[in-house]
């Protein structure tokens, strides 16, 4: 079999969002709940199968954190592809994956495919039922006490902050790829990165 072409990427984001989680899902199926941060970056690499091709990612995972800030064009130079990840439970960790977005625009490759990311899909209410539903529902449950702001919440406690139509109209009008996805379910995950590679221009 031919040698894998071999592509580099990486994963920008606020801190916490879950960028090494959806890595370490993606390459070795495993999910930690409390994951420890990472410091400066990690490198972790995948085998991925096209019809017509074997692409080996060369995954550069960084750290969220400001203080690295300056290291992410080491990361981002010459690579192919980038995945920048938000969590739906926080609004300006969106405004912080638009700033990458902007900032990879200007600086990286005129061809890297992007992909924004919505992760943490588990933490949010199941979608699809009418929160008036479910407060109905609720109310009727707990005998009429229930307080409304309950009701909206995941199990966990959380509730969605950004909608997927909204992250989704920015990623259209900005030409990115849009998932959401699980780390923690593995919902998505195979499927980002397979759509990124689907993506990348290979000639
Ligand atoms: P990073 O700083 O962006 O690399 O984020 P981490 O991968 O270190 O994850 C930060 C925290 O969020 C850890 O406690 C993870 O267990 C948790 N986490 C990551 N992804 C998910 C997810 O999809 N769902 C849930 N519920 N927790 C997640
Ligand atoms: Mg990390």
């Amino acid at each position: 079999p031919a040698k894998p072409i071999q592509i580099k990427m990486v994963l920008l984001g606020e801190s916490a969002v879950g960028k090494s989680s959806l890595v370490l899902r993606f390459v070795n199926d495993e999910f930690q709940d409390n994951k420890e941060p990472t410091i400066g970056a990690a490198f972790l690499t995948q085998k991925v199968r096209l019809d017509d091709a074997m692409l080996k990612l060369e995954i550069w995972d960084t750290a969220g954190q400001e203080r690295f800030h300056s290291l992410a064009p080491m990361y981002y130079r010459n690579a192919q592809a980038a995945v920048v990840v938000y969590d739906i439970t926080r609004a300006s960790s969106l405004d912080k994956a638009k700033a990458w977005v902007k900032e990879l625009q200007r600086q990286a490759n005129t061809n890297i495919v992007i992909a924004l990311v919505g992760n943490k899909l588990d933490l949010v209410a199941e979608e699809g039922v009418e929160p008036a539903a479910a407060a109905a529902a609720a109310d009727e449950a707990s005998g009429g006490e229930a307080e409304a702001e309950t009701v909206a919440e995941a199990p966990e406690g959380r509730a969605r902050q950004v909608q997927a139509e909204v992250a989704r109209a920015y990623a259209e009008e900005q030409g990115l790829l849009f998932l959401e996805t699980s780390a923690k379910t593995g919902q998505g995950v195979v499927e980002t990165f397979t759509e990124v590679a689907k993506k990348l221009d290979l000639a």
